[in-house]
Order: C-alpha cells, then structure tokens, then sequence
C-alpha cells in the first residue's frame, strides 16, 4: 500500500519550530518511501482559527521547501462530510446532546470531588461527569425546542461495549491496548459546528487514505478515541508515529507564543530554511529524539 502522511496545522498561530518539525517528519516519511505528503488546515474551531495563520502557514511551509501533493483540504469547507458521520453515530444511539456550560460542568465535579467516588480523571484534567447522558428523550426534545444550547457527545461506555477491545500500534512504542474509556464521553460536535476536532480528524484520515499519521506524542491520548471510532465507523486504522516535542535548552517545550521560534521572525532576522532545520535538530537534544 503507498505510504500517505499528513500535516495538520491548526490556524491558531504562526508556524514555529515544533510544527515544522512535525511537517519536516511527515514529508520525509512520505518521499523515503515514495508516497504522498498531504497538507491539511484543521480549522473547525472557527472562533479561534483565522484565514490569515492559514494563509502565513502554508507560505512558511512553502519557504522551508516543504511542498505538499495535491489540494489542501480546510475542514471547513466540509462540514457536511462530518454531520452526516455524526448522524450515523446518533441513529446507533453512541451520541447524546450535552446541554451543559462549563461553569455547570466546574461545579458537578467540585461536588463530586467531596463525595467518596471521586471525579475521574482523564489526560487533561477531570472527565466529563455525564450529567446529561441519561436525560429522558422528552427532556432532551423539551430542552432543545427551548432553543437550549448543546453540543454533542460520545456516550464511551456504550461505544466501548459495541467495539469490544482493540489496539494500534505506534512504531516506536510497538502494539498499544486501546482505552476507550481515557477521554471519557468527549464532544464530537461542537455547540457551533457539526464536528469537534476528534471526529474531523478521524473522518479525514479516513476520506484521505492516510496510512502513516505522524504527530506530537502530546497528542497520544486522543489516538485512543480516534481508534475508537474508527472502529465504530468501520475504517481501518492507520499506523502511527507519535514524536518527541522540541524542547530549549532548559528541557522546557518549546512553546507556540515564543516569538523567537516563529518560522516567520526567523526568516525576517535572515535564516535561511537550512538554519532552521539546524535550530530543530537542536531542539531534539536536550531530551534526545523521544519518538
Ligand atoms: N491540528 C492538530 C494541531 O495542530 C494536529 C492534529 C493531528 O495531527 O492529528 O495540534
């Protein structure tokens, strides 16, 4: 099978030396093995995302000799690809309207704090407490006939028991045992648009025929759920390569603000692409390429 990777920036900022690591990887893996190196602009989050990043980042990619294969799909240009995924998932009852804010959320989890089953904790903090996952069917139609916000999410345990165990595997880390639960019941619709970025990004892998996903081993966690509905949409699973993040000096992250790791101030101060691949390199040491 040809190898395909993809780049999947989000437009939330300028390009910097942790994302054109990703990208450098991603290219390189797709030209040693003669295969395809595709570009795609995750920008469902439409409050945060911004044409102009779009635009900067693919100039900078351009500029590092990074060059894609085909067109760049933006993910939102393809919301209907994503609801109608979405509605598959709700006529199989595997989704549920979550009407709550996240000052409701905040307090449910304080208060269950204090009780003796404690909220459960998932990667970035304390899990959805799923409040409104057993909410009556004529609760949910009276809530939403109200004009109540809502976004939507996976009810995990039931997409757990339907999928049965499964695993994938990342090339450095070898065969890895899904956790369907590790996210717990995560949003797959946002309240303003019909995908969240774990339904996006499993959708497009799929419809994009990516067989290598290389990306920052920050974001292994959520491979756990991407796998998850792979399975429960019926798509293969790609391979993956999570990598070790760029780090200064100090072995602290290289952070997306940090001015002075924007590719785009480099290249005004008089780099060159081959200097910003040196200050990558460099980048790897300090905790030595984790990948
Ligand atoms: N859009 C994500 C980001 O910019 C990357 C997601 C992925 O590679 O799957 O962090």
């Amino acid at each position: 099978m040809p190898v395909v990777t993809r780049f999947a920036p989000s437009p939330t900022g300028l390009l910097h030396l942790g994302s054109a690591y990703s990208a450098l990887i991603a290219r390189d893996r797709a030209r040693e093995a003669g295969g395809r190196f595709l570009v795609r602009i995750e920008d469902t989050d439409v409050r945060r995302c911004r044409r102009e990043y779009e635009t900067a980042i693919l100039q900078d990619l351009k500029w590092l000799g990074l060059d894609w294969d085909g067109e760049v799909r933006r993910q939102s240009d393809h919301f209907s690809d994503y609801s109608h995924v979405l509605d598959r998932l709700g006529r199989r009852g595997l989704v549920y309207p979550c009407f709550c804010s996240r000052a409701e959320i905040a307090r449910e989890i304080a208060a269950s704090t204090s009780a003796p089953h404690a909220a459960l904790h998932g990667p970035d903090g304390p899990l959805y407490p799923g409040t409104c996952r057993d909410l009556t069917p004529a609760e949910r139609k009276r809530r939403i006939a109200a004009g109540r916000e809502f976004c939507m999410r996976l009810d995990s345990a039931r997409a757990a028991a339907t999928v049965g165990p499964y695993d994938f595997v990342d090339e450095g880390r070898g065969r890895i045992v899904g956790q369907p639960l590790l996210m717990g019941d995560f949003v797959i619709a946002r309240k303003d648009t019909p995908t969240s970025y774990h339904l996006a990004v499993t959708v497009d892998d799929h419809l994009q025929g990516i067989t290598l996903v290389t990306r920052g081993e920050d974001i292994l966690p959520s491979t756990h759920a991407h796998v998850l509905l792979q399975r429960l949409l019926g798509y293969a699973t790609p391979l993956y390569a999570h990598h070790g993040l760029l780090t200064d000096r100090t072995g602290r992250r290289l952070a997306k603000r940090d001015r002075v790791t924007g590719i785009r101030s480099l290249r005004e101060s008089g780099k060159t692409p081959a200097d910003v691949f040196k200050l990558i390199r460099a980048g790897l040491e300090p905790g030595g390429p984790k990948a």
